[in-house]
């Protein structure tokens, strides 16, 4: 399915056009969670029906499904860091563990976490609060 995410407060555009892959589609290998990776290609997105969890999350701020995963890369050029710095942390990258820490850039809305530490894999998971995906004609 081609897709585009969306600001449900602002309605711009949070991502490039991407090709959405389901982990329910028996025909669509499980995505490899390893660190420093990108889980998705650029241009490629999963529906994950399984939450993304580490051990250092306390309280875990991405325990829900489905979730979007998309490669942080294809949400850069619409987004921008949170400015609360608890949201920051981690060691040479972001780790995520701190809630949402990603931005809508029109209007500032909170839209989802990104990972990028040595110990995270290279990830960014859209809120379903703060995103829409809506479906394009191809
Ligand atoms: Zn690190
Ligand atoms: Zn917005």
């Amino acid at each position: 399915m081609k897709g585009q995410l969306f600001c449900t407060t602002c309605g711009a555009p949070l991502s490039n056009e991407l090709n959405f892959l389901s982990t329910k589609d028996p025909a669509v290998e499980a995505p490899t969670l390893a660190d420093q990776q990108p889980v998705t290609d650029h241009g490629t997105a999963y529906k994950s029906d399984k939450p993304f969890i580490t051990s250092f999350d306390e309280p875990n701020s991405l325990d829900f499904v489905a979730q979007i995963w998309t490669n942080p890369d294809d949400v850069e050029a619409f987004t921008e860091l949170v400015g609360d710095s608890r949201r920051l942390g981690g060691c040479c990258g972001l780790s995520g563990c701190g809630g949402p820490n990603i931005r809508c850039k029109s209007c500032k809305a909170e839209i989802g976490t990104k990972m990028t530490d040595c110990w995270t894999p290279y990830l960014f998971i859209a809120d379903p609060d703060g995103t829409e995906l809506r479906k394009l004609e191809t």
